[in-house]
Parts: C-alpha cells; sequence; structure tokens
C-alpha cells in the first residue's frame, strides 16, 4: 500500500510518515520545493498542474493525505495572509481532486485535514462532529476547505480530520506554551477559561491509519482526545508535570494588542469531542493531559 501526503514534510506530516513507514506502507512526503529534507518517507516534489500525472504514476493501490496550507501562526493576520491562509488550502485541494476525478487508477481513500476552528468558539458548548460550523475566520476557512475536498466522494472515500490542538515535542504549540514555565513565569493566560481540544501527535497518526483500515469511518471526524481542559488547567498541567510555577497570569489585552486578530489562536477556544472515534472504538494511547505532557516533557 502506497500513501502520498501533501504537507508531509511539515510537523504532523513527517508524524505520520514515520507511522506509516513503521506500518509497511510506501510513503511520499509531497512537497512544492525540491530542496525540502525530509526524515521519514520519500520526498516527491509536485506542481499542481500535474498532480494526475503523480497519481497515475502510482499504479498500485494508494491513498492520499492532504495536510498542505500556509501556516496560520506565521504572522499577524492582515487581509493578505488570511488570502494566503485560505487560498493555499483551497488550491492544493481542488488540484488534489481534479485529479482525482480524471486519473484512471483512483485513490482507496482521501483524508484531507480539517480544523476544530470549524465550530467557532465558545466556553459553554461541547461539540461534536454534527453540529454546524461557527461564524469567524478560521470557521470559514475550515469550511472552505471541507467543502472543497467532498466531490472527491464521486471517486472515493473522504475522511474529514477537524484536527484539535495537536501536541508534539518539536512543534506546533506545545513548545511555546512551554517557554514561560521554564523561565518561571509560567501562568494563566486570558480569562483561562477558554477550551483548548487537544491531542498528543502520535495519536494523530495512529488515528490516520486506523481511519485507513475502517471502511465504515467517513466524512467529518473530530481528532481531539476525549478529555479536552480549560487553558487555565492546561497550564496548570505543564507547572505539575514540568514541576514549575503556575503564577504570572497573561492578560487578554496584552495579547491582543501583540498579535491583534490571531490572538484568538490563544484567547478563545472549543470544547470538542471524538464521538466517532470513540463509538467506533478507537482507544486513545494518550487520552489525559497528565499522561500525554509526561510523554511529551519528559522522555
Ligand atoms: P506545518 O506548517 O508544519 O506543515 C504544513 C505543510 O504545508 C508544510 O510542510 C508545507 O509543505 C505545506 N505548505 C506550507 N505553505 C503552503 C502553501 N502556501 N501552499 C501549499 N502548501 C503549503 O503544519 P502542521 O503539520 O502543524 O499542520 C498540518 C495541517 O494541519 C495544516 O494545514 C494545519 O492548518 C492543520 N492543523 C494543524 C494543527 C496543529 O496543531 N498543528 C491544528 C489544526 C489543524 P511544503 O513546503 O513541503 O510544500
Amino acid at each position: 500500500m502506497k500513501a502520498i501526503l501533501f504537507g508531509g514534510t511539515g510537523f504532523i506530516g513527517q508524524e505520520i510518515c514515520c507511522y506509516f513507514l513503521e506500518k509497511g506502507m510506501e510513503v511520499y512526503a509531497a512537497s512544492r520545493s525540491s530542496s525540502k529534507h525530509v526524515t521519514f518517507g520519500t520526498r516527491i516534489t509536485y506542481q499542481l498542474h500535474s498532480l494526475q500525472e503523480l497519481f497515475e504514476n502510482m499504479r498500485d493501490d494508494y491513498l492520499i493525505l492532504n495536510l498542505a496550507g500556509e501556516s496560520i501562526h506565521s504572522g499577524r493576520w492582515t487581509e493578505k495572509r488570511k488570502h494566503r491562509i485560505l487560498e493555499s488550502r483551497m488550491q492544493t485541494t481542488n488540484a488534489i481532486v481534479k485529479a482525482i476525478a480524471e486519473v484512471s487508477n483512483k485513490p482507496k481513500l482521501l483524508m484531507n485535514a480539517s480544523a476544530i476552528g470549524y465550530y467557532g468558539h465558545s466556553d459553554e458548548q461541547t461539540f461534536q462532529e454534527n453540529d454546524p460550523p461557527g461564524e469567524d475566520f478560521l470557521a470559514d476557512v475550515s469550511t472552505r476547505w471541507e467543502q472543497a475536498s467532498l466531490p472527491a466522494q464521486l471517486h472515493t472515500r473522504v475522511v474529514l480530520l477537524r484536527l484539535g490542538v495537536v501536541l508534539g515535542k518539536h512543534g506546533g504549540a506545545l513548545p511555546r506554551m512551554v517557554l514561560p514555565y521554564r523561565f518561571g513565569i509560567g501562568g494563566r493566560i486570558g480569562r483561562g477559561t477558554q477550551w483548548v481540544s487537544w491531542v498528543h501527535l502520535h495519536d494523530v497518526a495512529r488515528i490516520c491509519h486506523y481511519c485507513w483500515q475502517n471502511d465504515a469511518i467517513a466524512g467529518p471526524v473530530n481528532v481531539t482526545a476525549p478529555h479536552p481542559v480549560t487553558m487555565n488547567e492546561f497550564g496548570k498541567s505543564i507547572a505539575h508535570v514540568a514541576k514549575r510555577l503556575h503564577w504570572i497570569p497573561l492578560p487578554e489585552i496584552a495579547l491582543r494588542i501583540g498579535l491583534g486578530e490571531m490572538s484568538e489562536i490563544i484567547l478563545e477556544g472549543q470544547r470538542v469531542l471524538p464521538k466517532k472515534l470513540l463509538d467506533s472504538g478507537y482507544e486513545f494511547l494518550y487520552p489525559s493531559l497528565d499522561i500525554a505532557l509526561k510523554d511529551l516533557l519528559h522522555k
């Protein structure tokens, strides 16, 4: 079995490449760049107009995993950056879907990334897969990204991975969240009641493999651990596991001034449950935050 990962050179993509290789798959990390180094999988360079040829060359059974998109953390959300965040995802997904329609050897599965930002944000509500989308910028990006992938359903099984806050040692949000604690100045961020629906990076890779193996899974899948926590609880857990203090609050206003609209990623959240995964029998390796943090901060 072959797997092509668009955005396979990134933080999440490399972990999935590594896991799929361990499972005996032939793995291709598809990159826009011919110079990008990858540790796991074979890097292949792609151009959006020649994806049909790339898929045709797969010959055997293959699946496609699409994670590609401009980072939402890489700077203030100017109108220009917001456009790039959306368009980078739409263009890649549209090109993949078009190539799937045209190629004779169809993939067995398209897994397309999305995000729990789909649901918008709330301190009170709990979200499951069949809840409607929210109305802010990230909800709009996630909704349109998902909709772009859906025409591929005519040709193959499509899974929409609504990713939570992915926790890993060497990328994503966690190293930035831990840093103040290392310097002894960690504490509550904003009001602290905003939800953090997190998931361990290794569970993300296992879930992708699980979705591949379970034909019954299709459509949106919340990729979050079963026990989300508030931002204040998250900080306390870091302090507990790292044996540091949780004491100096970071006021909301400082983040709003420093980061502009992008501060929403930190100051707002949503409580999301992985209903589809739990109902189907998936067992999380890291169901609770303390277990995940002990693995990520100590090993
Ligand atoms: P990374 O930024 O580490 O990787 C994203 C990949 O996308 C890169 O390797 C890059 O591949 C490709 N890429 C970057 N810019 C563009 C662009 N303008 N056009 C096309 N491709 C581009 O992200 P993560 O691994 O952290 O996340 C993967 C996906 O999952 C992202 O789309 C992200 O929005 C989503 N997600 C991530 C979460 C997290 O907690 N990390 C949470 C929710 C969603 P190359 O340069 O080799 O082509």
